[in-house]
């Protein structure tokens, strides 16, 4: 919608040979009639699309992290950097691995531009990182430890917190396009219910499960899910963590944390190698645990989009995942 005259049109045609799903990839706003809105992370993409519903078509829709790039490690390039400061509408995580906003923000160029930021959102809900018994320490970490304390970012994770970002997004939405007002509203409610039942569908998993504790050989950024539903855990890092070795001590304590709570899998995120997760079974006293993956939804790429990937899929794997392993 907001107007920029520079036409690049060289990377334009690059941006659209290398596109596979129409609208999903970092298509240029071309048709400047329209609204623009961006988003950094899938699960904002998808919530924004379940509101917009029908009129998703008529919104150019970027998702920045489409090519299958990491949360962590993803920045914004020049093409990036444009799309931004035109759009209508932006929302991002506002973590600690979304430091290049901040910059990219400077840039804007739309004076009526919605900026929407999880983690002002969900307001009190956040929680700040924790570094559990066992946890390697980030060196990084060490040397801030007297600072402001760092938040856990990964708070779309609770489906609870899906629901207020969800509202959220609405209401942003609303006042952009206030003629589809009763639309957007219309299709929060039916989203709204499908997130009320699966937030049900992992409390009765929690409920009946013979066991509450996980324990992952991997980063660990699910602590938003389990706390939801009471499930306890252990992991070799915490969520952001950039280590990708882990001490003796760090496999030893959580070989032992399986062996004590007789648990029979141990959890990666999705992309792991898994070597930290089949140390540790190496470890244990029976060496047969198995390894399940849980997705984070942090590096979620078009393909797997338009494969019919979603938040709900995603997430009702993950709780298909959680119900087999703590039975
Ligand atoms: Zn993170």
């Amino acid at each position: 919608m907001f107007k920029k005259l520079t036409a690049i049109s060289a990377l334009t045609a690059v941006l659209f040979t290398g596109c596979s799903a129409g609208n999903i990839a970092n298509a240029v706003n071309q048709e400047s009639d329209k609204i623009s809105i961006v988003c950094t992370l899938f699960p904002e993409y998808d919530w924004t699309k379940e509101i917009l519903g029908g009129q998703a078509d008529n919104i150019e829709l970027t998702y920045l992290l489409s090519n299958g790039l990491e949360l962590h490690t993803y920045q914004p390039n020049a093409q990036d950097m444009i799309t931004i400061s035109e759009c209508d509408m932006f929302v991002y995580v506002g973590g600690e691995s979304e430091s290049w906003v901040d910059d990219a923000l400077r840039e804007v160029t739309n004076p009526d531009m919605k900026v929407i930021r999880l983690m002002d959102v969900i307001g009190d809900a956040a929680k700040e990182e924790e570094l559990k018994e066992g946890m390697e320490a980030d060196d990084e970490e060490d040397e801030d430890a007297e600072e402001e304390p760092e938040y856990d970012e990964h708070v779309w994770l609770s489906v609870k917190n899906a629901e207020t970002i969800c509202n959220a997004l609405c209401n942003a939405l609303c006042e952009i396009q206030p003629e589809q007002a009763e639309t957007y509203r219309t299709n929060l409610n039916a989203y709204t219910e499908k997130l009320d039942k699966l937030d049900n569908d992992f409390a009765e998993m929690a409920d009946s499960a013979s066991v509450k504790t996980v324990v992952f050989g991997d980063r660990f950024p699910f602590r938003y899910l389990v706390d939801d539903y009471g499930i306890d855990y252990y992991a070799a890092f915490v969520g952001c963590s950039a280590e990708t070795e882990a001490s003796f001590e760090t496999i030893t304590f959580l070989a032992e944390k399986l062996d004590e709570l007789n648990l029979d899998t141990i959890f990666t995120i999705e992309n792991a190698d898994e070597s930290i997760a089949k140390a540790i079974i190496s470890s244990t006293k029976n060496k047969n645990q198995q390894i399940a993956m849980l997705n984070s939804m942090q590096s979620v790429n078009s393909d797997a989009i338009a494969g019919g990937a979603s938040y709900l899929t995603i997430m009702q794997e993950n709780l298909q995942v959680l119900k087999e392993a703590l039975n």
